[in-house]
């Protein structure tokens, strides 16, 4: 029987690789939902709708309904590919640039209304792996299966520069420290779908744990 799980967390705890591997495994579809709010950013700060970090909130709402987010799921590579209105904008929304602006973004209520709807239009059909912040929490409360995930600011900062100079992008690690510990305290005290772990959602924290380790905990735990 397929069934749908959430998974939440803070930033750059390894949410994503760890859905992407365990749709891989199970078959399931995966949806990163950090990714749509990423768009949405990237979009105002190519609009130029955002001026120190502060959205005009009217501006991106009006321009919502001119953004199509689409995703391209390669199963066998267990990869996901992300475009805006067709383009290939993957890349990009992970820069830093976008990931000092998201976190802002998302605290629009009506941003997040429009995402979930879509979000919850896409988990339709069971057999879906979602990631988020608000996943077990609002978008999918019946989830059969919710998994919280969560690892030190440090280790967190230090996957994410590695991910980031791997590709060749010029990144300072104390800039990257900033930007996790500055998005968790944004997602987890913003007036809507605060980011917090769900009554029912088992801990991870993958501090000390390999890939393969965390892979194995969750594959048993759709098991049981
Ligand atoms: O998961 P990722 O780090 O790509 O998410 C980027 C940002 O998008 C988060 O810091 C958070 O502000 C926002 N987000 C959210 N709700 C989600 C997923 C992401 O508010 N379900």
């Amino acid at each position: 029987k397929k069934i749908i799980i959430a998974i939440d967390g803070h930033s750059s705890c390894g949410k994503s690789t760890m859905a992407k591997s365990l749709a891989k495994r199970l078959g399931y579809v995966y949806i990163d939902t950090g990714a749509m709010y990423r768009v949405v950013t990237l979009v105002a700060l190519r609009k130029g709708w955002i001026e120190n970090k502060i959205p005009d909130t009217q501006k991106v709402i009006d321009g919502l309904k001119d953004i199509k987010i689409t995703f391209k799921w390669d199963e066998k590579a267990g990869k996901n590919t992300t475009f805006l209105n067709g383009e290939n904008v993957e890349d990009e929304i992970r820069q830093l640039e976008v990931s000092e602006n998201v976190s802002p973004i998302s605290t629009i209520a009506e941003v997040r209304h429009e995402m979930v709807r879509q979000q919850r239009e896409n988990g339709k059909n069971k057999g879906i792996v979602m990631d988020g912040r608000d996943i077990g929490t609002v978008v999918f409360p019946d989830a059969e299966l919710k998994i919280f995930m969560t690892a030190s600011p440090e280790i967190r900062a230090q996957r994410r520069y590695l991910e980031l100079t791997e590709k060749g992008d010029k990144v300072n690690f104390e800039e990257i420290l900033a930007n996790v510990e500055g998005r968790d305290k944004i997602d987890s005290t913003r007036a809507v779908s605060p980011l917090k772990q769900a009554g029912d959602a088992l801990i991870l924290d993958n501090s000390e744990l390999t890939r393969e380790q965390q892979l194995d905990w969750a594959v048993n735990k759709v098991k049981e």
